[in-house]
């Protein structure tokens, strides 16, 4: 059911949701036929614009269009991403395209369908403090309005990453984090030299695309990353398998060092680059030096950004060379930092005022419950990529959102609204109970 026009301060809705990204965009859409589930999306920007400083023409989401807002949970939800295609009038040419992965743009455009169809989302509503008055949390955004809501779910998503030796470098002329790369695009190609930093897909995107750019420009082109090496994403199936339900369980399940271990050993299981795009920027060296366009570039892995500053010409990159122990630097006047996002998971600074009603870990991070909720009643505050840490490398994953949502539509109307699979995984995560030695 939509929230009808907010009414000041007096409607009490089942959830407020703050920050319409897919993840809260996706309990939006799976809360609208369910009658007896009130929800209202609260969202910053004045409309759904995802991820635009990387909306490259070619660029396609990393995971099946299955993945969409809802069809994990309902595979009948008009929130599809088909259904969007029907309406879009698509959907044959996506038969014909024949590729389970839809083009970045197209997604964005889906969300902003659904976000813009399912009623239940205000823009231009930036949340910026949370009080409880003993019966509602009551939220207050920049634009003066105030919504109450039994509970919060919380999605405001990551935040672009800089290494903390050059984060003074941000904003100086030429500089700037992947997030914004095609705001700045037009710039960097008149560059004199342009050095990428990074060891993901965005890396490898901006890299890509200035490559093939490369030709019509005299620029210098350097790609540096720590990583050891320009590494694939791991995408076989039985490592697919644990972007799944058990695994989010047995994960949250395990010793909090041991999470915290797993997380930075799974590194190439979210991080790194698509084995396909690997190969197309190795295609594309062959094809301009056969074509005689071959670039002025220069790729090195296991460099470390130890320092920078501006300099006449730009800025000079101080670099530490992790297997030789050689410390270089590099002079550039056009940088792309793509290192990546921070997840938000410790309590934004909006939440302080119901902080009392949290539970963190000694870390301050949010110590979410295996139904996402992270205040102490466990029924109230609940966080949409925000739980890395408590259940793994799958929270940013657009492949487990609809399970994540129909797990805390569950938590909160006390029935299993969606059928929450208990086992899709072949393998087992621990020791199978037939295999366990009895106590
Ligand atoms: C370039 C890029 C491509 C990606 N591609 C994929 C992919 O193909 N497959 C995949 O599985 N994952 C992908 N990811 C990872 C992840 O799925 C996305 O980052 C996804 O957008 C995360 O969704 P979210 O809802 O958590 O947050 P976001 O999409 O970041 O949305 C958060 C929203 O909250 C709003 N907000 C923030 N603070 C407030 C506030 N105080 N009040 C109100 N609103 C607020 C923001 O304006 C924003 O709209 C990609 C990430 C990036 C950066």
């Amino acid at each position: 059911m939509s929230a009808p026009r907010p009414e000041q301060d007096q409607h009490v809705h089942d959830v407020v949701a703050i920050g319409a990204g897919p993840f809260n965009l996706g309990l939006a859409c799976l809360a609208d036929p369910v009658d007896d589930l009130d929800v209202v999306v609260l969202e910053a920007r004045d409309q759904v614009s995802w991820h635009p400083g990387m909306m490259l023409d070619d660029a396609t989401l990393q995971v099946p269009f299955l993945a969409d807002l809802v069809t994990m949970a309902d595979p009948t939800s008009r929130w599809s991403f088909l259904n969007y295609l029907k309406q879009a009038g698509h959907l044959y040419a996506f038969y014909v395209r024949e590729s389970f992965y839809p083009l970045r743009r197209e997604y964005d455009d889906y969300c902003r369908w659904a976000a813009e169809g399912v009623g239940s989302v205000r823009f231009g509503q930036e949340v910026v403090a949370v009080e409880h008055d003993g019966s509602a949390y009551v939220v207050s955004t920049a634009r003066g309005d105030v919504f109450r809501g039994r509970r919060l779910v919380l999605g405001v998503g990551s935040r672009p990453r800089v290494p903390a030796a050059v984060e003074h470098l941000l904003g100086v002329d030429g500089v700037c984090h992947s997030a914004d790369y095609l705001t700045h695009r037009a710039d960097l190609l008149q560059r004199r030299a342009i050095t990428v930093v990074g060891s993901g897909q965005s890396a490898a995107e901006v890299y890509h695309d200035l490559l093939a750019a490369s030709p019509e420009h005299d620029y210098e082109l350097t790609w540096l990353t720590r990583s050891p090496r320009f590494f694939p994403m791991e995408y076989t199936k039985l490592t697919l398998e644990l972007t799944s339900p058990e695994y989010t369980a047995y994960f949250h399940g395990l010793p909090a060092d041991v999470r915290t271990d797993l997380v930075r050993e799974q590194r190439s299981l979210y991080k790194g680059i698509s084995g396909d795009l690997v190969d197309r920027i190795s295609d594309l060296h062959y094809q301009l030096r056969v074509t005689g366009h071959g670039p002025r570039t220069t790729l090195v892995a296991s460099t470390e950004v130890v320092g920078g500053e501006r300099t006449p010409d730009g800025v000079r990159l101080d670099l530490h060379h992790t297997e030789t122990g050689e410390d270089f630097a590099v002079t550039t006047d056009g940088l792309v930092l793509a290192t990546g996002y921070a997840a938000a998971s410790a309590p934004p600074a909006f939440l302080d005022g119901v902080r009392d009603r949290l539970v963190l870990d000694e870390q301050g991070r949010f110590a979410a419950s295996s139904t996402y909720a992270v205040d102490r009643s466990g029924q109230e505050v609940f966080v949409q990529n925000a739980e890395e840490h408590t259940h793994g490398f799958v929270a940013p994953d657009l492949g487990m959102g609809a399970y994540r949502s129909s797990v805390i539509i569950a938590a909160i109307t006390g029935r299993e609204v969606y059928p929450l699979e208990k086992r899709v995984a072949v393998q087992s995560f621990g020791v199978p109970d037939h295999l366990r030695v009895p106590s």
